[in-house]
């Protein structure tokens, strides 16, 4: 029996906008719901839409700071006060209407998916419109308010999920869920990014592994720079899935940030969408081989909005709905995000590997031989 797969959906709800000339723009989410639709993904039987709900205060409370949700919400509707002391102001993290509103409907989105596993009504579940994985309890970093992805793991855990498995593929350290869960030692929280020594936030080193009594839950992997597709990969195989073998989630949640790719402003990795391909399929096969296929997945960075970000994450959805899509991108879309972008949109989801690399295996073999030494004792692996 085929999967049972949801996309949750933003719906009419305030959107998480941080104004016009801001790297992170709703239109990648937009596009992602469009370039899934083209494809036809969501004809399947097997695959439904799911319309997100809002997060309540309860469940943002669980991860946030009664103050800090009170300067969201007042500073969203426009009220003068110290909001530079939770984060706020110009550049990363600006102010916009209805703050709080619409990081509540992001945060919910990914409770929402995260009820469809518990309920049982879905194996795996994406939300696009999340992984806003730099907000910290007291304040907002990184263009991130609430941090859907550990809301969404501690809601689980109050309604009686025990062992939880992050994994985090963005460019950037996930360093939001790793302080959140950081004493947990039911949440293993790992962490693929470019290094912290060349990006922000500047954390998510080896020897960040967890706090007294949850030793070795915090993983980080941080490689350098300009890192090429079969490296990054290499790291991921002999890092992820032994981890997650030993571990045997109940739930897999994966927050799937895209500017890893080499177009991205932001960052300075050299992934292709050739990397997207083989870490869905990674992931999938994780996903049931040690969390009973239960998979929530959430969107994340990708400040290539229209050219790389719906293809990427459509990439992941189609492996998610064990569905194989043509190469060619559907006109209807390219003619919409072009017009939107401005710019010719690439009219393929393949591309050629990027070869040319100062990186050496040597490099992910001294990184990987680290964390294995560091980390994979607490986990019983050699
Ligand atoms: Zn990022």
């Amino acid at each position: 029996m085929a999967d049972r797969v949801e996309l949750i959906e933003y719906g009419d709800a305030p959107w998480y906008d941080l104004g016009p000339i801001h790297p992170l723009r709703p239109s990648r989410v937009l596009l992602t719901y469009r370039l899934i639709e083209e494809y036809g993904i969501l004809e399947a039987d097997h695959v439904t839409r799911t319309p997100a709900q809002d997060a309540t205060d309860e469940d943002i409370l669980r991860v946030h700071d009664e103050p800090y949700i009170e300067a969201v919400k007042l500073a969203g509707r426009g009220k003068r006060g110290p909001w530079w002391q939770f984060g706020f102001g110009p550049g990363d993290n600006p102010i916009f209407p209805n703050m709080h509103e619409a990081s509540a409907h992001v945060a919910g989105a990914s409770i929402t998916a995260a009820e469809g596993l518990l309920s049982g009504r879905a194996d795996h579940v994406f939300n696009p419109s999340g992984g806003l994985h730099h907000a910290m309890p007291d304040r907002a970093s990184g263009f991130c308010v609430y941090d859907d992805p550990a809301i969404a793991i501690a809601w689980l855990q109050s309604h009686g999920v025990g062992r939880v498995a992050y994994l985090d593929v963005d460019a950037h350290h996930g360093d939001g869920p790793q302080a959140i869960f950081y004493d947990n030692p039911d949440v293993l929280t790992i962490s693929l990014h470019q290094s912290g020594d060349t990006l922000f936030p500047g954390t998510g080193f080896v020897d960040e592994i967890g706090g007294p009594g949850a030793e070795g839950s915090s993983v980080n992997v941080p490689v350098p720079p300009f890192t090429p597709d079969r490296l990054w990969l290499q790291a991921f195989r002999q890092v992820v899935p032994p981890l997650l073998e030993a571990w045997k989630p109940e739930v897999l949640v994966t927050q799937l940030g895209c500017d890893t790719h080499y177009t991205d402003p932001l960052t300075h990795l050299m992934l292709t969408t050739g990397a997207f391909f083989e870490t869905a399929t990674m992931i999938h096969e994780l996903a049931h081989a040690t969390a009973g296929g239960k998979w929530l997945a959430t969107g994340g960075g990708g400040y290539q909005w229209a050219r790389v970000v719906p293809r990427a994450w459509t990439i992941y959805f189609a492996d998610m709905a064990e569905t194989t899509l043509p190469d060619e991108v559907p006109l209807t879309f390219l003619l919409e995000a072009e017009s939107e972008a401005g710019e010719p949109v690439p009219d393929r989801l393949s591309e050629p590997e990027i070869r040319d690399s100062p990186v050496s295996p040597a490099d992910i073999d001294r990184i990987v031989g680290e964390v294995r030494r560091v980390i994979f004792p607490y986990h019983g692996l050699t």
